[in-house]
């Protein structure tokens, strides 16, 4: 196989040529047809994230078919296409995963964080923890809906049903949201960096009734908002933004520090929540509406080897939707 590894945080992707992997008991190897390039990956790379496996393949937007089954695997067969997503394994018997809430597993692995992932031509995954993915379908297009498009819509999930959406930061996993949420029927505010012209008309092209950069006031106030960038400042500019019992989620997994607020912002019963992780029924669920809201992703592809090109301009903000490696 061919991959992309980590070999020590900070340091850039090394392309490396090994061995094929083999799958154990209950697992499955999957040929990689598409990999997307997530801001989490950012993170894990920059050392952000504690404790990655070390040396570690990222990557964990994987699409491909299953061309090697382990033993003890009896819903997929060889051929198979399937997503890989972030959540890789849970334990099954914390109180967690006991009550439904696998996303707070104590003992879980995640994909390209604790266990290998998608920068490469195979991966080895836990059959549990697969998506079986339409038989046709574009596999550039779809591998940032196993992450961006998973974790925005639980995020969605969690902002609750209000009309007025804001959207901080909309880069792969908004320009997914937006999508769902106008098909919901909702109103989309979309907030940028300041002077990111292209990001909002990009915001306006998907449906946004307004764009503006993330210290704008919104025309009226909003319901809820969901933090996609990892800036802790917008978390005070987010709940100045929504009403009176409004909510506000941060989306991702590291933000920087959020700076001290009056606390008149947070008063009359604004929430403000995080999001971490997925549950497989968070893909069963999202994966159905798919189709119906016929969503379309914006990707660039890269050649796996240029890995770290893709994670440059991820991080540069050059991109408009989402980064996606090819094998
Ligand atoms: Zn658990
Ligand atoms: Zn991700």
């Amino acid at each position: 196989m061919r991959a992309m590894v980590l070999e020590r945080s900070g340091a850039p992707l090394s392309f490396v040529e090994r061995p094929d992997p083999r799958p154990t008991d209950g697992e499955v190897r999957v040929r990689v047809a598409a990999c997307g390039v997530c801001r989490t990956d950012l993170h894990v790379v920059d050392g952000e994230l504690p404790n990655p496996k070390l040396p570690l393949i990222p990557g964990h937007e994987i699409v491909g078919r299953i061309d090697m089954v382990g033993e003890r695997v009896a819903a997929l067969g060889i051929g198979r296409r399937v997503g890989v997503p972030w959540l890789g394994q849970t334990c099954g018997r914390c109180r967690f995963c006991r009550n439904g809430q696998e996303n707070l597993c104590d003992r879980p692995l995640f994909t390209g964080y604790t266990r290998d992932g998608g920068y490469a031509t195979h991966v080895i995954a836990d059959a549990r923890y697969v998506f079986p993915l339409p038989e046709r379908g574009d596999d550039v297009a779809t591998a940032p809906l196993l992450c961006a498009g998973l974790i925005g819509w639980r995020s969605l999930q969690i902002a609750g049903d209000g009309k007025k959406l804001g959207l901080y930061g909309f880069g792969a996993a908004a320009h997914i949201i937006a999508q769902v949420a106008r098909w919901q029927g909702r109103e989309i505010f979309a907030f940028t960096r300041t002077g990111d012209n292209a990001g909002q008309a990009f915001a306006k092209k998907l449906g946004a009734c307004w764009t503006g950069s993330s210290d704008d006031t919104p025309p009226e106030p909003l319901d809820c908002a969901i933090i996609y960038a990892p800036v802790g400042a917008l978390v005070p500019a987010a709940l100045r933004a929504v009403r009176k019992g409004g909510r506000v989620v941060c989306a991702g997994i590291h933000m920087s520090d959020i700076p001290s607020f009056p606390y008149e912002i947070l008063w009359h019963e604004r929430e403000l929540k995080s999001v971490a992780n997925l549950t497989r029924q968070d893909g069963e669920d999202f994966f159905t509406i798919v189709p119906k809201v016929g969503i379309k992703t914006e990707t660039t592809a890269y050649p796996l080897r240029r890995a770290n090109e893709a994670l440059a301009d991820l991080r540069a903000g050059r991109l408009h939707g989402a980064a996606v490696l090819v094998p």
